[in-house]
């Protein structure tokens, strides 16, 4: 069964066109065993997933194989980013028993390799990094096998608590960048374009596995998609992913171009060629989509 492409308004330097989403953007619609096995545990542990959260056009394929990305700290966002359906406010208390109920469902489901993300806790002192460190514990405690990348925020640039998680030495630690400096402060209101390089720096130079992600079609240009990629090298980022942007809602930022398999193709190359150990590029990739295949 496709989801079939409803018309998207795009906005092109020539103004407001209303179009079919293409072909290739197309998606299976959530089916299957697995599948449920995963909605009955998110829904029984009342866990978050970026998949339902950032409405992720993959959930028919990663829940069918079993696999979905964890969102800890709860669901409410203190960031307002113009490209994220999570929700934007005040969050709730930080919930002390997440860790565990993290790491039984990780357990449950048999994943290999676990994908964790949060949303932004500005609001707190340490950023939720103490409840990320226990997160990772607690998956490690309960599944000794399982393999971590954990998709962590810029912590608005209080070291200590990215230091946090480098200590606790997750497989992949990933910071999106999520686009080029030009569109960051639309994109991306409360972050730095800059701390995030550093982010990526600082993780580098603590022994990491680095990985981050950019998302195409907000109205970059192609020289611009190049030098983000020249930028991630230069803080020596090992993994890439490019995606196309989609618009959650009307109220957010509109998609400005869809990128062509082909382009994605191409950047794929270049990006290999720039020293990438891996580049994951693609209409429908996501920060998250085949992660284990990002542990070489
Ligand atoms: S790509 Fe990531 S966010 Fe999307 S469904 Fe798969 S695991 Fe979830």
């Amino acid at each position: 069964m496709e989801q079939k492409g409803q018309p998207t308004t795009i906005v092109t330097p020539e103004g407001k066109v209303k179009i079919n989403k293409p072909k290739w953007l197309r998606v299976k619609l959530p089916t299957g065993e697995n599948y449920k096995k995963v909605r009955n545990l998110v829904e029984e542990h009342k866990l978050h997933t970026i998949c339902e959260s950032g409405s992720c056009p993959n959930m028919g394929e990663c829940w069918g194989e079993g696999t979905a990305t964890f969102m800890i700290l709860g669901n409410i966002c203190t960031r307002s980013c113009g490209f994220c359906a999570v929700q934007t406010g005040r969050p709730d208390a930080v919930d002390i028993y997440e860790p565990g109920k993290v790491a039984h469902s990780v357990k449950t489901m048999g994943v290999k390799h676990a994908v964790i993300t949060s949303v932004d806790r500005d609001d707190l002192k340490d950023g939720g990094s103490e409840i990320w460190v226990q997160t990772v514990k607690a998956i490690r405690h309960q599944s000794p096998e399982t393999t971590l990348e954990t998709l962590i925020p810029d912590f608005a640039g209080k070291w200590e608590n990215l230091q946090n998680i480098i200590d606790v030495a997750p497989e992949i630690v990933s910071h999106n960048l999520e686009t080029v400096r030009r569109l960051t402060k639309q994109v991306r209101i409360q972050a730095k374009y800059d701390r995030s390089l550093e982010v990526l720096f600082r993780l580098k130079k603590g022994g990491m596995r680095t990985k981050s992600g950019v998302m195409l079609g907000l109205g970059e240009t192609e020289q611009e998609v190049i030098e983000t990629m020249e930028d991630l090298r230069s803080v020596q980022v090992d993994i890439l992913t490019l995606g196309q942007y989609l618009q959650p809602t009307p109220k957010h930022l509109p998609i400005a171009e869809f990128i062509t398999p082909e382009k994605f193709a191409e950047y794929k190359e270049i990006g290999l060629e720039m020293g990438f150990r891996y580049v994951e590029s693609g209409p429908l990739v996501r920060s998250s989509y085949h992660a284990e295949k990002h542990l070489f």
